[in-house]
């Protein structure tokens, strides 16, 4: 069923951008959707209005059938989970600490809050007894992107959001984290929203891409609908 839902939803800026023009969509609970589309398209704005980080202009957005506006704040965030392109750890806290921050939030108890660390850390191949004490700075650009992704998972959300969580990485880390992502979507059955500018990642993850310019959606399909209509 549609766990997401896009009612003719603009976004003008202050300075009269119109970011969004008029877009409607849905995203189906558990599936993989690719928002691609040229730097500049409207794809962080959309992303970025799901979880009322930013206000929409006009139109309604629904998460599980209710308008975005109607929920308490901390509810709405608490259950879309967001991981940014930078990596946005906190560098004074350890990777528990870290990963801990909305389980926190929660009041999970400390021994919940120790066993779900340990298993996201697993989860995206990351030794719990080496990673869980060490500060970000201990880590690679790959294994901090991991624990952003994770991070994000913490709390069980039901819908993640990811805007280009792998475009700073190498070829090679991006290829792994990318399978770790697949396998995730696949054990978790989450609801994610992916931002990307590259083609070939939207192909590789997306249940369904859609595709923006200039604020406008101008296809949405499956990756094989979408390759036989360029
Ligand atoms: P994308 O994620 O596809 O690169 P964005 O959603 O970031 O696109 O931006 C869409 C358009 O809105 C761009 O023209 C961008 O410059 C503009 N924009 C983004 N944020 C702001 C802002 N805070 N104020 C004004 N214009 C903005
Ligand atoms: P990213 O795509 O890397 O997430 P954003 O497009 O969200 O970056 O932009 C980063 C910051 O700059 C945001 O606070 C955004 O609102 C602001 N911003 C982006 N484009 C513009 C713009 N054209 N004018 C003013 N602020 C902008």
């Amino acid at each position: 069923f549609v766990v997401i839902s896009f009612e003719n939803v603009s976004k003008k800026y202050r300075d009269g951008t119109v970011a969004v023009d008029g877009i409607d969509f849905t995203v189906n609970k558990g599936e993989f959707f690719v928002l691609i589309g040229p730097s500049g398209s409207g794809k962080t704005t959309t992303l970025k209005m799901m979880n009322r980080l930013i206000p929409i202009s006009d139109g309604t957005i629904y998460i599980d059938g209710k308008k975005i506006s109607e929920y308490n704040i901390h509810e709405l965030r608490w259950n879309i989970g967001y991981v940014l392109q930078q990596i946005a750890l906190f560098p004074h806290m350890t990777i528990e600490e870290n990963i801990a921050i909305v389980p926190e939030l929660k009041q999970w108890n400390k021994g919940k809050i120790h066993e779900r660390v340990t298993e996201l850390l697993d989860m995206v191949g990351l030794d719990p007894d080496v990673f869980r004490t060490r500060k970000p700075s201990e880590l690679s650009g790959g294994e901090q992107q991991r624990v952003g992704v994770v991070r994000a998972l913490a709390a069980d959300p039901d819908i993640i959001l990811m805007d280009e969580p792998f475009s700073a990485l190498d070829p090679i880390s991006r290829d792994k984290l990318q399978e770790d992502i697949i396998h995730l979507q696949k054990t978790i059955k989450k609801t994610i929203v992916f931002v990307t500018h590259d083609m070939k990642e939207a192909i590789k993850l997306a249940d369904r891409i859609c595709l923006m310019n200039e604020g406008k959606i101008v296809q949405l399909g499956t990756p094989n609908e979408i390759i036989s209509n360029p």
